[in-house]
């Protein structure tokens, strides 16, 4: 049988060429993998069902160069009568025709374009391989030290329901939205991103995303740590300041009927406005507790609404 396959590029460039993005790092890792020929057929639907069209013959667009590589190499790994019978076109347009004695090959003519067909990728490995090849065509991940974000696009609503069924049986439930009349699913979660990258055999991405939450949350914890400790100041820097006002109405009053002990402490935290109750209780002589300062402290509060 022959298939036309027709690889537009609209604005070819190579990979090395582009600006790399943490995607096409990804993209160029999964590319790469070995599979088995089950798993590179599934790969093949799924690239083309959401990354291209299956009516009419099988249309193909992409600007990257590697991916049009991968489509043709794959093509031409199905059998030994498989081949490339012509390829003619211009830098933006190629047309490929294939001739194949492969029977699921030549399926992939009269596939439905709307609805993912379960009967080519029903075991386990091969329906990895077809989410594989979803993402290859249109996935998109955030950096790793971004928010998260992952999706994958589609212009058939049943098909990106379909896809949301076979994903949730391994435990990761996309939400969906619709963008420019497309369907958009897409992951939030640090963990659904990670399973899904590792679903799709881009577990060694994955490490990348856990080493950036342990950074995340280390940065977290040390701000709440500071935050603490200056809300900690803020407070003992207030009492001081209450502290002063009720000293300054006794010292304007000649400290009159005040205790020996307690004007010693007065004039020590006129000193040092700064310093906690304890440290203030080491400049003392002898040397007084945290209690014990608190204990004076509020004598001289007592003292001073006397007088105000
Ligand atoms: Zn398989």
């Amino acid at each position: 049988m022959k298939i036309t396959v027709f690889v537009l590029r609209p604005k070819l460039k190579l990979f090395n060429g582009e600006i790399m993005s943490y995607t096409s790092d990804i993209n160029r890792k999964l590319i790469g993998t070995k599979m088995h020929k089950c798993c590179s057929f599934a790969c093949i639907y799924g690239l083309l069902l959401f990354g291209g069209r299956l009516s009419d013959g099988i249309k193909y667009v992409t600007s990257h160069k590697e991916k049009c590589d991968f489509l043709n190499k794959t093509f031409l790994s199905f059998s030994s009568g498989t081949s490339v019978v012509e390829e003619k076109g211009e830098s933006f347009e190629t047309e490929i025709l294939f001739d194949t004695d492969d029977s699921e090959l030549s399926a992939l003519v009269s596939v439905s374009p709307h609805r993912i067909d379960t009967k080519y990728i029903e075991s386990d490995c091969c329906k990895k391989a077809f989410m594989r090849g979803v993402f290859i065509a249109t996935g998109f991940v955030s950096e790793p030290e971004k928010p998260y974000h992952l999706e994958l696009k589609t212009s058939h609503h049943t098909a990106a329901e379909d896809l949301k069924k076979i994903a949730s049986e391994y435990d990761i439930h996309f939400k969906s939205l619709v963008r420019g009349g497309r369907t958009v699913l897409y992951l939030k979660s640090s963990d659904s991103v990670k399973d899904f990258l590792t679903l799709i055999g881009a577990q060694t991405f994955t490490f990348e995303y856990a080493n950036a939450d342990l950074e995340k949350d280390l940065r977290n914890e040390i701000n709440r740590a500071l935050n603490c400790e200056s809300a900690n100041e803020d407070k003992r820097l207030d009492a001081a300041g209450k502290q002063i006002k009720d000293i300054t109405v006794l010292k304007n009053d000649g400290y009159r009927d005040v205790p020996q002990k307690l004007i010693e402490l007065a004039e020590l935290r006129l000193q040092n406005p700064e310093l906690g109750l304890a440290d203030l209780g080491q400049l003392l002589t002898p040397a007084l507790s945290k209690a014990g300062v608190s204990h004076r402290m509020r004598k001289i509060a007592e003292l001073a609404s006397e007088r105000k």
